[in-house]
């Protein structure tokens, strides 16, 4: 740590497991800037934007500011084979505070960069930096962002763009992908290490109890099918649900080619490498499952095969339930059981066949008063064969919702208005590369606070365009 910096850095997991990875120098960026910043994140961690944390995060070594960070090595499934070594090509952990990580993406290279630059494009750093605060300000399990840093130093990719940094904050980068490496690899006493130092830090309530492992696992599978379930609720698709991509913790991890529904399409996808829609919107339930097969693989020296699978087997439940009592809360049922999935499925069928942008019509749901036979919903979704007998039975499942405009009010705490689509976030680079940050700023405050009431015609609010069509989202970051 420097000692002219107010910022209480503390040793991480580099000092407790070394061997994990390798301290790297961060290569420096050439005119960096501030291109977002989160004051809320920043609060969380007491520190404060100085240009030392700028010239910090941006490599820029000195003698009073020497920039080391940490790479690790994993591995994991990456499309559905087996990748024997990854790691961080492009991430640096640069130390913790508060038992906050946090993490440099985009850096430069490290011995896990296998032949890439190690750098990050603005315009995948922004997108990141973006979707991490509006995640969590929805209410997804998500990694954090604490800023985006530009630059001038050229990048290439399919073309000459610039280099930027997202810094990201979890409390733990573990991913799948870790505990594959050292399973994979027949390293037992490290992967031993690895897992207690897991519960030691991040679960201390589980050590000593019975089973701590399985139970561990069961937190893992719980929260992963619940975040699952959230991507489904709020239509988001992930876009490369790799396992090294999967966080220990449940959140929504290393944000790439990812997007949001626009009009309801089950089968959406969203990465223009995926060819076979292998990470498609609908796929992603029995992804998760999957992945976490992966990693309970690992832990079979430890723990019977058996029960494993009985502890995987809490995946589908856990996910249901999520599920439903999102989708409860968005369609203003009280609760959802498993007889309410018709109600739901057949209204997202409806949606299918009308082409109906996912998030407008659930604002319409929240705005439509259930005792009448016209309104927002009507409007969108009138026209659909089959949607009166809908309607009228999901008028009788409601059976009455009280004062209207209580109603409509919690439906609205359901129902995000803001969304960060495509197109928004690209607007807001196009700025950024401009030099304008205001488009930027400006949605990155409305994130902050998707539920809030605005008018039809706000430019956030607003059905993608036409020209939103052509924009493509691939691995190239
Ligand atoms: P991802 O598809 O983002 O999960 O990345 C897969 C692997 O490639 C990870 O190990 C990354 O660290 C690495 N990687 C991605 N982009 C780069 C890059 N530009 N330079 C070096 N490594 C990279
Ligand atoms: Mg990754
Ligand atoms: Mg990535």
């Amino acid at each position: 740590p420097a000692p002219d910096e107010a910022v209480p850095w503390q040793p991480g997991i580099e000092a407790r497991l070394p061997w994990l990875g390798q301290g790297v120098q961060a290569s420096p960026l050439t005119q960096p800037r501030w291109l977002g910043w989160s004051d809320e994140m920043a609060a969380t961690l007491g520190i404060q934007r100085t240009p030392e944390l700028l010239a910090r995060f941006a490599g820029q070594h000195s003698d009073r500011i020497p920039v080391e960070g940490f790479a690790q090595v994993y591995s994991g499934h990456q499309f559905g084979g087996y990748t024997p070594r990854l790691g961080d090509g492009r991430g640096l952990h640069l130390g913790q505070i508060d038992g906050w990580e946090l993490f440099l993406k985009g850096s430069g290279p490290t011995p896990f960069s296998r032949g890439g630059d190690g750098r990050a494009v603005l315009r995948s750093a922004v997108r990141e930096f973006l979707i991490s605060e509006a995640m969590h300000h929805l209410g997804i399990r998500t990694t954090r962002a604490l800023a985006v840093l530009g630059s001038d130093t050229p990048v290439w990719r399919e073309q000459q763009e610039t280099a930027a940094i997202t810094v990201r904050v979890s409390r733990t980068h573990l991913r799948f992908g870790h505990f594959e490496y050292l399973f994979y690899n027949g390293e037992q006493a490290k992967l031993r290490a690895l897992l207690e130092d897991t519960l030691e830090t991040l679960y201390p309530d589980l050590v000593g109890t019975e089973a701590p492992l399985e139970q561990w696992l069961l937190q893992v599978v719980v929260a992963t099918a619940q975040t699952v379930a959230d991507w489904q609720a709020f239509g988001f698709c992930h876009g490369v649900l790799n396992t090294d991509n999967m966080s220990i913790l449940g959140e929504t991890f290393d944000y790439g080619p990812f997007a949001f529904l626009n009009r309801f399409e089950p089968g959406f996808i969203c990465n223009h490498s995926d060819h076979d829609g292998r990470y498609a919107f609908d796929q992603q339930p029995g992804i998760g499952l999957w992945n976490l097969n992966k990693l309970a693989l690992t832990l079979t020296p430890f723990i019977d095969a058996k029960r494993l699978q009985g502890i995987l087997a809490e995946y589908e439940p856990a996910l249901l339930a999520r599920y439903l009592s999102r989708m409860a809360a968005r369609m203003g049922l009280e609760r959802a059981t498993l007889e309410d999935l018709p109600l739901i499925t057949e209204l997202l069928g409806l949606f299918s066949a009308a082409g109906a942008d996912y998030h407008l019509t659930f604002r319409a749901l929240a705005e439509q008063d259930p005792n009448v036979d016209d309104g927002p919903l009507f409007q969108r979704l009138g026209h659909q064969t089959g949607f009166a007998q809908w309607y009228r039975r999901y008028r009788d499942r409601l059976g009455g919702v009280g004062a209207l405009s209580a109603w409509q009010r919690h439906r609205a705490e359901a129902n995000p208005a803001v969304i960060l689509r495509t197109h928004l976030a690209q607007e807001a680079i196009t700025g950024a590369e401009r030099g304008d940050l205001r488009p930027l700023a400006r949605l990155h405050r409305a994130l902050c606070r998707p539920y809030d009431p605005r008018p039809q015609d706000h430019p956030f609010i607003e059905e993608a365009p036409e020209w939103s069509q052509s924009l493509v989202l691939s691995c190239s970051s």
